[in-house]
């Protein structure tokens, strides 16, 4: 309210001021953010104080190092480069192919690959973009796909659909068979997803997840891929930086196409990439001759010219320099210490008497499902945001509603990026069961999510409970580090 009725005063303002000729006034575009858009200013100061006083535990999220930021917001932004290095659209690229090749060779190095064997394109502008041009490389329009239901911890964009909607535009334009957990162990069902596989011959499965706890059997994917003719497309958007750190196992043994995101596990900025395999695939055994994978044309091409148009070199530059730091020794120390506070946390979640998804983690998130504590993932969302604990809502197996969902997902990438140690963690879960206590104390008297919502803002008693328990929180959120930016 404060920020519209702000808006409007200065509306009014400028009508009182005389008019200004462009034509005649020296525009210079040196004036920082807040001396020329003071509005937008105070809004950005407001969520870096939340950035720095809250704990983040969104599971997709991270903090960016200042470096990174710093490419971002550089002038590489201004620069038009359609096409692929040594081959634009536009004159005056003799600097971006630099950024751009670097930043393909250090995707390369940074996941271990033999640039004889693998090719990387570094232009998808995230990581929907990339699994969308990953399947216009791969698939004519209504072929087959499969991944992992978005329910149970697939992506949207691995072809969602629900009985009555066709959600995401991959369950437009391809036709989409999901593959699910088995509702016991909380982990993917491969044989389920075999026996599906065979019936429906899909072109590509999909190997990635989105709220999935537990390490992927790429042997397995490859061996249904192989059985039923299939690419094998593993979207590593989640784990890519535990992928790099060589702390988990990566896809790239098996795969014939890797997709991620650059901005979660990873740490840069916001950005996709997509990996494919190169040079010989077989030798044909009549002939003798070699045949050779063709991702190279189709990958790119489906990204440029098919889907995007000028590639963010900003962006391509700062994924070049998240890279750079993803090969230094200290950045394997981040990723293992990640690692250590998931255990430690889904752990100290068991403790206090929650349901934890599989049971347990073996990589950067704990799935919980609230069911049996008698809450839901909305409610517990909601006052834990007025509390400046940040955390997602998210279905567990065998949920209904994505808006009322049972569970809650929970990751340690973003507050370990501040330093945060096992002990932390345990500090952390203590202060979001208090959250979750007060939920259940809330919830008594209201019935719907809305009356939930309007009584937790209107309850005195609620209200002093959740003041309490936020200044708890930001007294101990900001004694921690924060990269990036200066926090005030
Ligand atoms: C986050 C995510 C994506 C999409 O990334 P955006 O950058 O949000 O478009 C794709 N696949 C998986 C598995 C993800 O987790």
């Amino acid at each position: 309210m404060q920020s519209v009725r702000r808006s409007s005063s200065l509306i009014q303002q400028a009508k009182l001021l005389p008019r200004v000729s462009w034509a005649r006034s020296v525009w210079t575009g040196q004036e920082g953010i807040q001396e020329d858009d003071p509005e937008i200013y105070s809004i950005i100061q407001k969520e870096k104080f939340r950035q720095a006083n809250g704990l983040e535990l969104i599971a997709s999220e991270n903090f960016a190092s200042r470096a990174v930021l710093e490419a971002l917001g550089s002038c590489l932004n201004n620069k038009y480069s359609e096409g692929y290095p040594g081959a634009r659209y536009y004159g005056g690229n003799e600097n971006i192919d630099v950024i751009e090749r670097l930043c393909q060779s250090r995707a390369l190095e940074a996941f271990r690959l033999d640039p004889a064997r693998w090719g990387v394109n570094v232009q998808p502008y995230s990581g929907s973009p990339a699994n969308f041009a990953a399947f216009t490389a791969l698939l004519e329009p209504h072929d087959r796909i499969m991944g992992l239901d978005l329910p149970d911890g697939g992506h949207l964009t691995h072809g969602f659909m629900t009985d009555t909607k066709r959600v995401s535009a991959t369950s437009k334009y391809f036709e989409s068979m999901p593959y699910r957990l088995n509702p016991q162990t909380g982990r993917i069902d491969y044989d389920k997803l075999f026996e599906t596989a065979r019936l429906f011959r899909p072109r590509v499965i999909i190997a990635g997840t989105t709220a999935y706890s537990r390490l992927l059997d790429y042997k397995a994917f490859r061996q249904i891929c192989d059985e039923v003719k299939a690419h094998m497309l593993a979207d590593m958007a989640h784990i890519s930086g535990l992928v790099a750190a060589d702390v988990i196992p990566s896809p790239f043994e098996y795969a014939d196409v890797v997709t991620s995101t650059t901005h979660k596990t990873l740490r840069g900025p916001r950005s996709g990439l997509i990996f494919y395999r190169k040079g010989v695939k077989s030798v044909d055994k009549k002939t003798g001759k070699e045949i050779l994978y063709d991702y190279d044309k189709t990958v790119n091409g489906a990204v440029f010219p098919a889907l995007q148009g000028g590639p963010h070199q900003h962006q391509v530059a700062g994924v070049a320099v998240a890279l750079k730091q993803a090969m230094q020794p200290e950045y394997r120390v981040y990723q293992q210490q990640v690692l250590k506070n998931a255990k430690v946390m889904s752990q100290a979640l068991v403790d206090r008497g929650y349901s934890v998804v599989s049971g347990g983690t073996d990589n950067h998130l704990v799935l919980i499902d609230l069911k049996p504590k008698g809450t839901d993932g909305a409610r517990v969302e909601r006052v834990l945001e007025l509390c400046f604990i940040t955390v997602n809502k998210n279905t567990c197996a065998g949920d209904k509603s994505a808006m009322i969902p049972g569970g809650l997902r929970l990751g340690a990438p973003a507050l370990t990026t501040r330093g945060f140690k096992e002990s932390d963690f345990e500090q952390v879960v203590a202060l979001l069961d208090k959250g979750v206590q007060l939920t259940l104390e809330a919830q008594k008297t209201t019935k719907t999510l809305r009356e939930f919502k309007a009584f937790v803002l209107e309850d005195d008693e609620t209200q002093k409970k959740i003041a309490a328990l936020k200044e708890e929180v930001q007294n101990f959120a900001k004694t921690f580090s924060m990269p990036g930016f200066d926090s005030r």
